[in-house]
């Protein structure tokens, strides 16, 4: 048997004889609706069905084979990297991430992967101790930890001269942003520190190199750093600290404390509590960090993608808007009356429709924080007022009540909380009020004034207060990018992107397809990266293989939302339509089915994404085959989404404000000359007396711009070297403890952990070092080699010959030998036998 990987004598005597018991019977998973997977063992095999005893209960389960799964033996128990059990198989990667979870290890590594799983309580995983723990350490010398991600980014990036990105990616409340936080927390300690990577220590060999451990277990060919050596549960970290920060916040420098303090502000005004989580985040984020040639902190950047902002005006009864909104009626003191607001959150229609308190959070301790980080940023006290301004304008906008008399003669009886708005703004009432209810409108050559119903003009101040909302945002980020911009030399950059990941709802509409496309690349991204390295491990071993480029696997369904080369995509369909005469979300859907599904011309080329697309079940909408699985979006309010509407005769109005902030929020859309960009740059347009004419092509759709960004973060991506972390929600009661494995399973899915395997599978998975391997299974082949010296290569050859192993199922290279998912599993059984 393979040595045990537990050192205690005691220890090893109970693991020996976990391992006798084991080898009498043949264990295999059995699949099981509510617990996804249960233990049992095969006592009875007929053609392909099998009679399974399950080891709860005892009673006989009757299945087909390939429903079952063979289950790892015990010695592979807890094991810190997924790739090193023998049998790769859902059951069994789930099972190891129950026992690690159950023992307090909320951190394992799935070849490329770091899976962390949502603890649900404090750990004492963070402190100062800790982070000198992972410091200039490889992988396989500390338990898996989000520090050694950072870390290993750190190494790369000071060795190789690389940026280098880590992308955390999971559903909501599985702890990306608390992740995010451990990433850039441990970069600003280490970076803080005089010691900057040093070339001597190599993490970079580490993809190729093999480990102690691996020369007494098989290797799956998941590209990973060496793998474990032992197993160490996470209680056996050395704490000293247990505090769960770092305590080492007085040493750092205001640039790092400021990369910090960007987190409080952007939480504040981008989170919100949710029914999946108290502090979610309504947008996703890529965080660069840029470190100068010595390896300290230059500088940071932050982009920040899709922002929630119909949060603003509705969301569910049980759920919250901005934290901001609640801060600032609970913290604001004289500020509050400054912006006219006299009331509590009940008095205002934007808050008191839904939650207002949340158990865990208390707004006014938030705010003193969210000053904090204000102060620590250096925004002035005229900076947070302007934001404030658009703030408390969104409440007033609110409160705004409309009536009509008849269908299309919408009124305002109460002229004063339209004043509210418009002092605020620096705006005139005049001009707001007939802008929102009587707005001018080109009818063919002619200006007409159009009449609106009630709600018409209720659903256009819904959109100016979600605009508003949405480019405040965008300016304070800005404003925090301009902050921690330094004009100092920086080499290369620390990249980590928070961004939902898929989303599979009951109800899938617009905002899905977005994040759904999103991932889909994400996803693509991984699959390409992990190619690129397997191809260089074989092309290094002189090993022909027919390479399938995995992320081509994706491109249809990327080529059915995007289009590609001229060919008409998802995304450009809805542009199209968005700005056709009549059209209607109806006829948008009706004309996807006719490119997809429709019948073909004779000789016409069927469409890429033709495979990937499928007509509804019930509803007004379609089906998109994704690699996480089948989802149906519903196309109801798609053009409106997309078209994201606002009246222009709105956006001049702001366009002129008085008020210098609010201008510069609305200047892209107005021709004026080039001027400073920034909060308090831009003009008032009145004093510049310019004639105020819309900009031909500011417009662009929702789908356009997130196209855009999109882009561009993966054509950055791709310049970096990546490192992918995946987080778990363990249970849907945010309970510490409990592992919901259906519920997991679906999450390892989507986030492309079981896409990983099913990849590395493609290949020869189980590689290993021909020193190892003759060590190991010379046992089977007595008398082949001969004594003394052979060498390695050759000695292989002999080896597999004598063992009969068909052609198909090995690959010898130059210095590793390389076998199909099994075959290794096989060797075993026959070394058991012996
Ligand atoms: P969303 O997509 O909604 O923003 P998220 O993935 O960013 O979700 P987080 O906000 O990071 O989720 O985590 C949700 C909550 O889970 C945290 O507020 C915290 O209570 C808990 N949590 C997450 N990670 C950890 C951790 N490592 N240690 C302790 N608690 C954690
Ligand atoms: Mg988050």
């Amino acid at each position: 048997m393979p040595v045990p990987r537990i050192s205690h004598s005691g220890e090893a005597a109970r693991a020996a004889a976990l391992q006798a018991e084991f080898n009498e019977k043949r264990w295999v998973w059995v699949p099981d609706d509510k617990d996804g997977y249960l233990a049992g063992w095969v006592v009875k095999e007929e053609d392909d069905v099998g009679d399974v005893v399950m080891a709860a209960g005892g009673d006989i389960r009757r299945l087909p084979l390939y429903a079952l799964s063979k289950m790892n033996p015990p010695k592979f128990d807890r094991v810190e990297d997924i790739a090193d059990l023998t049998f790769l198989n859902e059951a069994s990667v789930v099972h190891n991430l129950r026992l690690r979870y159950g023992s307090g290890a909320i951190y394992t590594y799935s070849g490329l992967f770091l899976v962390a799983i949502n603890p649900y309580q404090s750990l004492p995983l963070y402190s100062d101790t800790i982070v000198q723990q992972y410091r200039s350490k490889r992988r396989d010398e500390n338990p898996p930890h989000i520090f050694a991600i950072a870390e290993r980014a750190w190494v790369n990036m000071g060795e190789e001269r690389e940026n280098q990105s880590i992308l955390i990616t999971g559903e909501s409340g599985a702890g990306k942003t608390e992740s995010t936080k451990k990433v850039i927390q441990y970069l600003a300690a280490i970076a803080t520190d005089t010691h900057p990577p040093t070339p001597s220590h190599s993490h970079s060999q580490s993809l190729s190199s093999s480990s102690s451990f691996s020369s007494i277990m098989p290797s799956t060919g998941l590209p990973r750093s060496p793998s474990v050596r032992r197993h160490k549960p996470h209680q056996s970290v050395s704490v000293t600290n247990t505090g769960s920060h770092m305590t080492s916040k007085g040493r750092l420098g205001l640039l790092e404390r400021q990369i910090l303090q960007a987190n409080p502000i952007l939480e504040a005004f981008g989170n919100a509590q949710t029914q999946r989580n108290n502090n979610s985040s309504r947008f996703g984020k890529f965080v660069r960090i840029s470190f100068s040639p010595d390896g300290s902190i230059a500088g940071a950047n932050i982009d920040w993608y899709l922002l929630e902002k119909s949060r603003v005006v509705v969301r569910a009864e049980a759920e919250r808007s901005f934290h901001v909104f609640y801060q600032l009626m609970e913290g604001g003191g004289a500020l509050k009356d400054t912006l006219l607001l006299d009331g509590g959150v009940e008095d205002y229609e934007f808050l008191n429709k839904s939650r207002r308190e949340v158990d865990g959070i208390n707004d006014y301790e938030e705010w003193n924080a969210l000053q904090n980080a204000f102060d620590v940023m250096g925004f002035s006290a005229a900076e947070q007022l302007e934001l404030f301004r658009i703030v408390a304008a969104i409440l007033h906008l609110g409160n705004i009540t409309i009536t009509s008399t008849r269908a299309d003669d919408a009124v305002m009886p109460d002229p004063s909380q339209a004043e509210r708005v418009c002092h605020l703004l620096g705006i005139p009432v005049a001009e707001f009020t007939r802008a929102v209810l009587r707005p001018r409108v080109l009818a063919g050559r002619e200006w007409v004034t159009q009449a609106r119903t009630r709600q018409q003009a209720i659903e256009e101040i819904g959109a100016l207060s979600k605009t508003l909302y949405e480019k405040s945002f965008g300016s304070l980020v800005d404003r925090i990018n301009r902050a921690l911009d330094r004009p100092s030399s920086k080499a290369n950059f620390i990249g980590v992107l928070d961004i939902a990941g898929f989303e599979i709802f009951e109800v899938n509409a617009y905002e899905q397809l977005l994040i759904n496309y999103t991932n889909e690349k994400l996803q693509q991204f991984f699959n390409h990266h992990m190619f690129v390295l397997e191809q260089d491990e074989y092309a290094r071993e002189g090993i022909q293989w027919e390479y399938v480029n995995f992320g081509l696997d994706l491109q249809p369904t990327i080529d059915l939302i995007e289009g590609s080369g001229n060919a008409i995509g998802v995304l450009s369909l809805l542009d199209e339509e968005c700005i056709m005469p009549k059209a209607s979300d109806l006829t948008f859907t009706n004309k996807l089915h006719q490119l997809w599904h429709g019948e073909l011309a004779p000789g016409e080329e069927p469409h890429a994404g033709r495979l990937k697309y499928e007509p509804p079940r019930f509803h007004q909408g379609f089906i998109v085959h994704h690699y996480a699985g089948k989802v149906e979006y519903h196309t109801d309010g798609w053009l409106e989404k997309n078209k994201d509407p606002l009246n222009d005769n709105l956006t001049r109005v702001l366009a002129s404000s008085s008020e210098r902030y609010v201008a510069s929020l609305f200047a892209e859309f107005i021709d004026t000359p080039a001027f400073s960009s920034g909060p308090g740059a831009a003009p008032n347009m009145f004093t510049l007396g310019k004639k105020r004419t819309l900009k031909k092509g500011a417009f662009r759709t929702v789908g356009q711009r997130h196209k855009e960004q999109l882009s561009s973060l993966m054509a950055q991506l791709y310049a970096t070297q990546p490192h992918f972390v995946r987080c778990i929600v363990p249970n849907a009661h945010k309970k510490p403890g409990r592992i919901d494995v259906p519920l997991v399973l679906d999450q390892l899915r989507c986030n492309g952990v079981l896409e990983g395997i099913r990849i590395a599978r493609l290949g020869y998975p189980n590689r290993l070092p021909f020193v190892e391997f003759r060590q190991r299974y010379e046992v089977l082949t007595p008398g082949v080699i001969p004594r003394g010296y052979m060498d390695g290569r050759k000695a292989c050859l002999r080896m597999v010959d004598a063992l009969e192993l068909d052609k198909s199922i090995f690959r010898i290279g130059t210095s590793k030998i390389f076998f199909k998912a099994g075959v290794l599993a096989e060797l075993e059984e026959r070394r058991d036998a012996l």
